[in-house]
């Protein structure tokens, strides 16, 4: 999948959506939240998060290199706290990834069934978001840089997107449609564990299926956010 990318994809939503929404005609939203890039552009960014583990960090590192391709990770406060992940946290940065805040304890902001109920007080969640930037800081990387947010769970409503556009912070999430968000299950979970072959199996299909349907503007290249 990785193949396919060219090495922009720090530039790639930050420039596009620098004017906030306004300045990102061809993105796609939900509550607020940028879920596809530009649609018009030849263009996939690849999105990985981390709060408590860093499995195949060294690995995905590696491949990205090897294929000359820059990813966005959003990490938590505590993993940019935990001294295992440190020399993984510097090597990103110098290999010049986009690195991000993913809410510092990653809190659960909204209920999962009455999604426009939230969970936390605005109070709570600047004062989260603030500790996982100071967390950041110490890794050289300035919190004015990095504008963009991905949340905890990708959870969210558009409360949360507002308290974000307020701090200036654009908030996206992983584009909907194949199973890219389940890279977080493990064998251990039984029935629930998704194995990595059906994940790629299926953004493959779904790449097919929007090719037959609905044309080439519709394929996985096109600002697509998978969360890998
Ligand atoms: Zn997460």
């Amino acid at each position: 999948m990785a193949s396919g990318c060219r090495p922009s994809s720090r530039e790639s939503v930050a420039d596009r959506s620098a004017g906030g929404a306004a300045g990102c005609a061809h993105c796609q939203y939900a509550y607020g939240a940028i879920i596809r890039g530009d649609t018009t552009q030849k263009q996939i960014s690849l999105v990985f998060t981390g709060d408590e583990f860093a499995d195949g960090g060294d690995h995905i590192l590696a491949v990205l290199r090897r294929q000359q391709v820059l990813g966005a990770f959003f990490f938590t406060g505590r993993f940019y706290r935990d001294p295992r992940w440190g020399p993984l946290i510097r090597d990103l940065v110098a290999a010049g990834h986009y690195l991000g805040a993913h809410s510092d304890r990653h809190l659960l902001y909204c209920d999962w069934q009455n999604r426009d109920s939230l969970l936390i007080s605005r109070e709570m969640f600047f004062a989260d978001l603030e500790a996982n930037y100071n967390e950041m800081e110490k890794f050289g990387i300035s919190s004015d840089q990095v504008r963009i947010f991905l949340p905890p769970y990708e959870w969210y409503n558009q409360k949360i997107s507002n308290w974000c556009q307020e701090k200036g912070l654009l908030l996206v999430s992983f584009t909907p449609g194949t199973l890219s968000h389940a890279d977080y299950t493990v064998p251990s979970m039984g029935k629930k564990y998704i194995p990595s072959d059906s994940i790629y199996r299926s953004i493959i299909s779904y790449e097919e299926s929007q090719n037959q349907h609905q044309g080439d503007e519709n394929d996985l290249g096109h600002g697509y956010l998978p969360k890998v």
